[in-house]
């Protein structure tokens, strides 16, 4: 077995993980690189593989930087399956054409303001790719056991988000387990992960390999900082992920106001698809911590605001209000627009709610820079800028380290990192190292591993 490194290494974008044994060919994950411009020029760049002569590609989970870049491969001509869980399907199902969307508008942007060098920009991919490439999903339960050539695979629950799964690949008497991403043991939605069986290979993310999270509880702090958003008569924005993050949100802030810990102020979930992703929730309820009934509440907190004319509403809105929006690291969406109205504001608090990936408006509003650019215009900063980190769905490395001590795994595993900065990669492995028996590395970009 052979396998190649094409992403998600030396950061937390782009996985794509090229696995050969005799002529079988798949791709584990497809993911968009994000991020710095030298990562995101990679999405132009032709994979190093002849699309014909793959067999299939399997999805950890619907996150853009596991499947943002499938519908590029099936814009190029990829007709094979695509193989993964059915909740994935159905948040790829919204997901995708979204990305298609924001690629589309980004385009155009850049075309109307003469932005970049290319005086007709073209989008990575467009909706209609992004729909044609979802007809390629095949589902596959948990525990269920697929082929794809001469390769035997299943995936496991990884509690990350609804849908999140581990893969393990069998073939010539070997198997290596591709960790996706992580969840927590006790995470504010989804159950924990499931434990891993013995293995010769583990691919390991370790997007938090050099942080814990906080010992506070998310409920206590984002009741702390809504009221006192609320008594500077300000708005909070909370750029979030559509999908785990906002849901996770959703229900934290109905707990809040159910218990009177907060006023009952508005909440305007400012997506296109957020309804409908907690609907998604609502429907696979065997993942999730949740009842009937606080799904019902998570559901019901918001009003929606789904069309580009609402959401421009919103800057009419009354102070103090809440209004969560994508995407989380604000690199795009509809919180750029709430950013640039609302930044200049002291009253205005930004609550980042996860890891902010290095070289992102995110990671450098957080590192307390004074102004941020936002399509192409100078925006200050007098907002507070908080983050609140209780509700990552990733798995600190301590956590990290338990889920493999509840695993299979023998002193004759081997273990690469991905999925992290190079800083936490580092830490990762020499925490690992420090306190286990399995061989431990980094993984590099475009490198290739033989088994
Ligand atoms: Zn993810």
């Amino acid at each position: 077995m052979r396998i190649t490194f094409l992403g998600g290494t030396e950061t937390v974008t782009g996985s794509k993980y090229l696995v050969e044994s005799g002529a079988t060919r798949i791709l584990v994950d497809c993911g968009l690189f994000q991020g710095y411009k030298r990562l995101r020029e990679r999405n132009w760049q032709p994979l190093p593989l002849d699309l014909n002569q793959l067999d299939g590609i399997v999805l950890t989970h619907a996150h853009l930087d596991h499947s943002g870049y499938i519908p590029r491969l099936s814009q190029q001509g990829y007709r094979k399956p695509v193989f993964t869980h059915p909740a994935t399907k159905a948040l790829c199902g919204i997901l995708l054409p979204d990305s298609g969307r924001i690629q589309e508008e980004d385009a155009r942007f850049h075309a109307r303001h003469r932005l970049g060098k290319h005086a007709f920009p073209q989008p990575l991919y467009d909706r209609a790719a992004a729909g044609r490439s979802l007809e390629l999903f095949k589902p596959v339960e948990f525990g269920e056991i697929f082929s794809i050539g001469s390769i035997k695979l299943h995936l496991q629950a990884a509690g990350h988000i609804l849908g999140a799964g581990s893969l393990i690949v069998e073939a010539e008497g070997k198997r290596v387990g591709f960790s996706g991403d992580v969840g927590r043991p006790d995470d504010v939605l989804m159950n924990p992960p499931d434990p891993l069986p013995d293995l010769d290979l583990l691919l390991l993310e370790s997007t938090y390999g050099n942080r814990r999270h906080a010992e506070t509880d998310p409920l206590d702090q984002l009741a702390t900082i809504v009221n006192e958003t609320v008594g500077k008569g300000g708005a909070l924005l909370i750029p979030s992920f559509a999908v785990g993050r906002a849901q996770a949100l959703q229900h934290l802030l109905a707990t809040l106001k159910q218990t009177g810990r907060i006023a009952d102020l508005p909440v305007y979930l400012d997506s296109p698809m957020a309804v409908s992703v907690a609907d998604i929730y609502c429907r696979y309820s065997a993942q999730h911590r949740l009842s009937h009934d606080q799904c019902h509440h998570m559901c019901e907190l918001a009003t929606y605001t789904r069309g580009v004319e609402e959401s421009k509403a919103l800057a009419g809105q009354r102070f103090p209000h809440i209004i969560i929006a994508g995407s989380g690291m604000a690199t795009g969406g509809r919180i750029l627009h709430h950013l640039k109205r609302l930044l200049r504001d002291h009253r205005t608090l930004v609550l980042f709610t996860g890891y902010q990936a290095g070289g992102t408006r995110g990671a450098k509003m957080l590192s307390g820079a004074e102004s941020v650019k936002i399509h192409g215009e100078w925006v200050p900063v007098k907002a507070r800028i908080e983050v609140i980190h209780g509700l990552s769905g990733h798995a600190d490395y301590v956590e990290i380290q338990h889920w493999l001590a509840r695993s299979q795994l023998t002193e004759n595993t081997a273990i690469k990192l991905v999925h992290g900065e190079p800083e936490s990669l580092e830490a990762m492995r020499d925490h690992l190292r420090r306190t286990t028996r399995y061989g431990v590395e980094v993984a590099s970009y475009q490198s290739i591993l033989s088994l």
